[in-house]
């Protein structure tokens, strides 16, 4: 039986993680900080088949010590100080956990168990302003906010430990990916909830801002396939993981409204609230590498993912055990 260690285990991506690899009939073990109170709610289906250990990406010795225990044959770090805006005003704590951690990690992996194979969580966040579009394994990376800078930090630590290390490591450059895990601060989740409300008749109106804002787009399930796809390989190598597709925020919408049979334009308004001032360059990934070397795409389309997140909050709303 083979055996993964996930960090971020109660996240979006380590929960669906979790889940694929207990598919698979891994032994799975999830690196949890301890909190006074419980976030484990993502996971709460998997009880029984996951393990937590207690750790921290902070305390070398905690990492060493949870390595040294469960002898993982492939390690995920899924596990981040992710939201941009707080990078900002936490720069230090950022770098603390999106990067050092990722040290912290590597060398612990290198002294405790060196056979195992790591997946790095990269960002598109690496690219910041990229001087091209799509983007590739080697598009340059330049960053614009401390998040980003941790992540660039992270991933050539990443890079230069299967370099001088001889490491299995691998990167996975992901873009935005969505779910109905996915919280609803994020205009994706967002748009399918209220729409769901409206339909319902528990709200009135939907308000956003730029409507012609672009993003790529996919589904959270079809990102940790390719992350697990990823370590399955002879030889370790940094891969995008994307939709390799843009959408603006008025075809979500449009989407959204029309798969419950409604005109999105009478329940939507644009509010200044909630404009950005700095709106990064549209990122999309280019796949090809994906395609061509591990056979990986998205199995599921921008429609279907905007028509099951719908559907998802509908039944949400109205089921009160789920
Ligand atoms: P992120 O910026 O990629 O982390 O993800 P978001 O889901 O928060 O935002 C995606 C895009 O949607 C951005 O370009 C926003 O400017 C745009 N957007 C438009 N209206 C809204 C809104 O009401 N809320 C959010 N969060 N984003 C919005």
């Amino acid at each position: 039986m083979k055996k993964a260690l996930i960090t971020g285990l109660t996240g979006q991506d380590g929960s669906y993680l979790a889940e694929l690899l207990v598919a698979k009939g891994y032994q799975v073990y999830g690196l949890v900080r301890r909190t006074s109170t419980s976030n484990l709610e993502r996971i709460s289906h998997l009880a029984g088949n996951v393990e937590i250990v207690s750790g921290d990406l902070l305390d070398q010795s905690s990492l060493m010590d949870v390595i040294s225990d469960t002898q993982p044959d492939e390690i995920y770090n899924l596990a981040s100080q992710s939201y941009v805006p707080l990078s900002w005003t936490q720069p230090a704590l950022t770098a603390e956990y999106t990067a050092l951690g990722v040290s912290r990690l590597l060398e612990s992996i290198r002294r405790c168990q060196p056979d195992a194979r790591f997946y790095q969580a990269s960002s598109s966040e690496v690219f910041g302003q990229p001087d091209e579009s799509p983007q590739t394994e080697r598009t340059a990376f330049r960053p614009r906010n401390p998040y980003g800078v941790a992540k660039a930090y992270a991933h050539w630590m990443s890079v230069n430990y299967r370099q001088h290390y001889n490491l299995y490591t691998c990167c996975g450059i992901t873009y935005t990916h969505e779910s109905p895990r996915r919280g609803t601060e994020f205009v994706f989740r967002k748009i399918t909830n209220t729409a769901a409300k409206i339909k319902l008749g528990l709200a009135k109106e939907l308000k956003l801002g730029n409507l012609e804002a672009r993003r790529d787009w996919c589904f959270a399930k079809d990102a940790v396939t390719a992350m697990w796809l990823m370590l399955q390989q002879d030889t370790p190598d940094d891969y995008i993981i994307a939709s390799g597709e843009t959408h603006s925020v008025k075809e979500l919408v449009e989407c959204a409204f029309s798969s419950i049979g409604l005109n999105w334009q009478d329940y939507v308004s644009v509010d200044p609230e909630f404009y950005r001032p700095d709106e990064p360059v549209q990122l999309v990934g280019s796949i090809d590498k994906m395609k061509t070397q591990l056979g990986w795409e998205p199995e599921y389309s921008f429609a279907q993912l905007v028509e099951s997140m719908v559907d998802y909050d509908l039944k949400k709303l109205t089921d009160s055990s789920m």
